[in-house]
């Protein structure tokens, strides 16, 4: 699942504005508590934006997503730092040591397996994403944007695409792939702005990660937030590979 082009449209310049602005002024009082508001904030404004688009502009085509189809969650998935750590922080939370300790050892296989490939080269291998089970998102109430963007009217369409490294144009409701993409794109655009009027130097919040390696590397703090704000994790090999 890579993070699509936002549409150059008159609301995802105004969601770009409005989302990045938000996003520098919080970046230097970010922490382990605010930094999980924040992103539950942006979610919602997400799902409002989009709510008042449909009401006007509703899909042509009903869409073929629905709990148990999977298909995108076997393609690389880009997020930014605050995706990453807020998704590592809910999974240390929420899972008992040894479903944590399972599931950094997937995670680290996965990355094994797919690190530094680029899109593409990691779509033709159709591995499942490490955090699904059952065929189910297993953080899907944190789920990265680029996910929330992702979806389709034909389920075959998605399936062959994965045979075929990304080739297959997918068709989707626009203004859902807009929204989600716009505020990924803004919030790593946003965390960079801050840093830098904050002279905040250490872990860049600008980069665009590949999910299972940035994940590897924040379960490897017990505390990830806080060791992000501290500049001790280093996201730089998480880094994704266009293309
Ligand atoms: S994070 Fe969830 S929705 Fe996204 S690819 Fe992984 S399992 Fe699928």
């Amino acid at each position: 699942m890579n993070d699509p082009d936002p549409q150059n449209t008159a609301y995802s310049a105004a969601l770009t504005q409005g989302v990045r602005d938000v996003v520098a002024k919080a970046t230097s009082t970010l922490n382990r508590s605010s930094l999980g508001a924040m992103v539950q904030d942006l979610i919602a404004v997400g799902d409002a934006t989009l709510t008042t688009l449909a009401a006007n502009d509703p899909p042509a085509e009903a869409l073929a997503c629905g709990e148990g189809c999977a298909h995108c969650c076997r393609v690389q998935v880009h997020v930014s730092i605050i995706e990453a750590l807020n998704i590592a922080q809910g999974l240390i939370d929420s899972l008992v040591a040894d479903d944590l300790s399972a599931l950094k050892s997937r995670i680290a296989a996965l990355d094994d397996q797919t690190h530094g490939m680029t899109h593409k080269e990691r779509g033709v291998l159709a591995l499942p994403c490490p955090l699904l089970k059952d065929e189910r998102c297993s953080v899907y109430d944190t789920r990265p944007f680029v996910c929330r963007a992702a979806n389709s009217v034909d389920a075959e369409q998605c399936r062959v695409m994965l045979t075929d490294g990304a080739d297959t144009q997918v068709t989707s409701y626009e203004h859902q792939k807009t929204v989600y993409a716009t505020i990924g794109a803004a919030t790593a655009a946003g965390l960079a702005d801050g840093q830098q009027a904050a002279g905040i130097e250490a872990a860049p919040g600008g980069m665009v990660l590949e999910l299972a390696a940035a994940l590897r590397i924040a379960l490897d703090h017990a505390d990830p937030i806080t060791g992000w704000v501290d500049g001790v994790l280093d996201f730089d090999p998480a880094k994704a590979r266009r293309g």
